[in-house]
């Protein structure tokens, strides 16, 4: 008969019996009892270790691998072997570590699995140990040798576990975390005991599930061994953590996947930046609209779309008239905000299939697609059109702005895409010579102007110094006397078989390269040479001088001054006798900078004519600032084309604000007598028109000269 049969005793009453410390845990490690011996070799009053994981008394260096080993064991208990092999210690209350030996063995009880661990103090057998290890000498030291070696090496590789920088974690099967190191607890804004036991999906950013389950599911299943994938880990705070993880299987003797070691790299920095350098690769920075990289990748993909399904793509060039203006009166400022309420009024009007680009300075692209007819792509540029009807008002200033508009639809019989863009600019640049605000259709023949205007380009080069170039001087009159006082020099190209091409068509064309300042430094080298040849005769005290029209390029570079000096100095002319002419625009450009340079002439003596007086947008403030030497009144208000009083009254103003502001005033194209009466009776100064010459060569100036002082 055995005596526990007969004599039942309480299991507490063994437990305390045992010189074993005892624990009965749940799957999780968490103390379901122990007896008081465990206690006892704690330090802890068992109360407080009930409810608790058994890792608390474990070391934080062994943690993980205690998590580990203890699934594996739950999973095959056949590990426990192993288990006592290794040199386990017990971390105390107090901080201190106790040598003990460990067995454990399943218990199950009411339907639920507990492990019964039985832990022993060690330490006097191992001090035993250590003295039979030296006195047992050399065979033993050298399988001392290989535990240690073994020892050392599990011991390396927690270090490189624990303290990694990259957040690691250990794996099962099914997923779930058997140990974690510290930078993944920081990484995942979790504890450990947050995280031991579970799986990612609890904290998986939702989306990223299915990629998660996916990986996991493949390697697994043995399908790969390793994998390298990205997602994102949502932490405690909500913060989305991007992360690339690195995950390989470690597998038993049979090749079985036991677990799986996942290392990860916190990638939200990395690709903030990069989507942010992205995003700037793709976007114009003032208006944050498509730039030209991404609008032209959507029309690769809209040409392609077209050729294989078929219906109609357009492109719109639509560039803002006269632009250049707006940021020479009011500043850059003015013009950025210009711009980007523009921006926001066009894609106010912009169709979500479409794109809306910023091609550059106040030019914008939009891409439509799917459309049936040409028709669309016209009602498409009435709606961009139609956003500027409304003034744009910043700060006190008030703005009405144009734009001229260039189509072209393609179907899918081929067009090249290369020659979209082009062909929209081709057909814009034709809207702006109809006019402004007008809207225009590509047509081939539209392709061919612009083709020949490329060659006119490249004729113009070679115009300089071919000799094809020549001035023309038109006579400036003194109104109260008709006497020819001076000459405006005015370019002439005479091309080889296109005969005489227009300054008004060539010049704009130069003042798009550096070629503007050749032109420029031949037009003054030939001026300079004409005047110094017209002599005072007979009874004027001052000699005729010479206007030459300087572009913008030309009034702000550096070296103007310069130049002008020496021409002056080679052909030995008295500075007051050359008038440089400005435009309003140019003068504007930078009035601080205008300023220095009128006043760098001043010095020289060398006097300003401000030019098309009454077309820009200066105000009367900047004229009495500039304080040119000649105003010249435009054509427009001395031949007025509609509103013929309204512009009266205007040249009436302009003649007598010059006059009281003691500017030369000047009237440009007087064609009839009628006109010259009414500007001698308001008292303007000096005409110039058909009425008496237009531009002529330097021998008939002359002659003209030597007739006019002869009266
Ligand atoms: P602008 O400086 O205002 O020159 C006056 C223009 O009016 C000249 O045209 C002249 O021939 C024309 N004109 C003069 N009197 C009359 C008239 O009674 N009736 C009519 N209908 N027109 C008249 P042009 O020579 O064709 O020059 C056009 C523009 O080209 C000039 O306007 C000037 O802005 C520019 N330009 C001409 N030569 C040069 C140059 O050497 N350098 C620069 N930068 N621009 C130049
Ligand atoms: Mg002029
Ligand atoms: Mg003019």
């Amino acid at each position: 008969m055995r005596y526990f049969e007969e004599q039942p005793v309480p299991a507490q009453h063994l437990l305390e019996a045992l010189s074993s410390g005892i624990a009965l845990i749940d799957d999780c490690g968490v103390i379901g009892d122990l007896n008081k011996r465990l206690a006892a070799m704690t330090g802890y009053e068992l109360e407080e270790l009930v409810g608790q994981n058994i890792q608390m008394l474990v070391p934080p260096l062994q943690r993980d691998m205690h998590v580990i080993t203890r699934r594996e064991y739950t999973q095959d208990p056949s590990t426990h072997q192993i288990l006592l092999d290794r040199d386990l210690t017990l971390l105390r209350r107090d901080g201190s570590e106790l040598s003990v030996d460990f067995s454990f063995s399943q218990l199950a009880l009411d339907d639920k699995s507990w492990v019964v661990v039985a832990i022993r103090d060690n330490t006097a057998q191992r001090a035993a140990e250590d003295a039979r290890i030296a006195a047992e000498g050399h065979t033993v030291e050298v399988e001392t040798a290989a535990a240690a070696a073994l020892a050392q090496s599990e011991q390396r590789f927690r270090l490189a576990f624990e303290g990694n920088m990259a957040p690691m974690v250990f794996s099962d099967q099914d997923g779930l975390f058997l140990a974690v190191n510290d930078a993944f607890c920081r990484m995942s804004g979790r504890t450990r005991e947050e995280l031991l036991g579970r799986d990612s999906k609890h904290f998986t950013y939702p989306e990223d599930i299915g990629i998660s389950e996916e990986v996991y599911r493949r390697i697994t299943s043995g399908e790969i061994d390793e994998v390298r994938y990205g997602k994102r880990f949502l932490q405690k705070n909500g913060r989305i953590v991007v992360a690339e993880v690195s995950m390989c299987s470690a597998r038993d003797e049979q090749g079985n996947a036991v677990y799986f070691v996942s290392s990860v790299r916190d990638i939200t920095e990395e690709r903030a930046l990069a989507a942010q350098l992205s995003y700037q690769a793709l976007h114009d920075p003032l208006t944050g609209l498509a730039n030209r990289a991404l609008f032209d990748d959507r029309l690769v993909q809209a040409h392609a779309r077209v050729l294989r399904q078929g219906g109609l793509g357009a492109v719109l060039l639509l560039d803002l008239d006269d632009f250049k203006g707006v940021n020479d009166a009011y500043g850059h400022l003015i013009g950025d905000q210009l711009l980007v309420t523009l921006a926001n009024r066009f894609e106010e009007v912009t169709r979500s299939s479409d794109t809306l680009c910023r091609f550059g300075g106040d030019e914008f692209l939009y891409l439509a697609e799917g459309l049936t007819s040409p028709l669309e792509a016209q009602q498409i540029a009435e709606r961009l059109l139609g956003t500027l009807t409304e003034p744009f008002v910043f700060d006190r200033v008030r703005l009405q702005q144009r734009a001229s508009v260039g189509i072209v639809v393609w179907d899918d019989t081929g067009t090249d895409i290369i020659e979209l863009v082009q062909n929209a600019d081709a057909a814009m640049y034709e809207a702006k010579r109809q006019g402004h605000g007008n809207i225009v259709h590509f047509t081939p023949n539209i392709r061919h102007e612009a083709a020949s205007r490329f060659s006119l380009v490249q004729e113009l080069h070679l115009a300089v110094t071919s000799g094809e170039l020549l001035m023309h001087y038109q006579p400036i009159i003194d109104l109260s006397t008709t006497e020819v006082v001076g000459f405006e020099a005015l370019m002439r190209w005479k091309h080889p078989e296109r005969g005489w091409v227009p300054p008004d068509v060539f010049i704009p064309l130069a003042e798009q390269s550096d070629l503007i300042l050749e032109l420029g430094a031949f037009a003054l080298r030939e001026a300079v040479a004409a005047a110094s040849s017209w002599k005072p005769r007979g009874g004027r005290t001052s000699s005729p001088y010479v206007t030459v029209n300087l572009s913008a390029r030309q009034f702000h570079d550096p070296g103007l001054v310069a130049m002008i000096r020496k021409e002056l100095d080679r052909n030995g002319l008295e500075p007051e006798r050359l008038i440089l002419e400005v435009t309003e625009g140019v003068a504007l450009v930078d009035i601080a900078e205008t300023m220095n340079v009128m006043e760098q002439l001043n010095r020289l003596n060398i006097g300003v004519a401000l030019d098309d007086f009454g077309t820009g947008y200066s105000s009367l403030s900047y004229l009495a600032a500039l304080n040119p030497k000649i105003v010249k009144i435009d054509q427009s208000f001395v031949r007025p084309k509609h509103d013929k009083e309204r512009s009266d009254t205007l040249l009436e103003a302009i003649v007598t604000l010059g006059n009281k502001l003691n500017m030369i005033v000047l009237a440009e194209g007087i064609e009839t007598s009628a006109q010259l009466d009414r500007l001698h009776n308001l008292d303007c100064d000096l005409g110039q028109g058909f009425l008496w010459s237009p531009a002529v060569p330097i021998e008939e100036a002359t002659t003209m000269l030597r007739r006019s002082s002869d009266v």
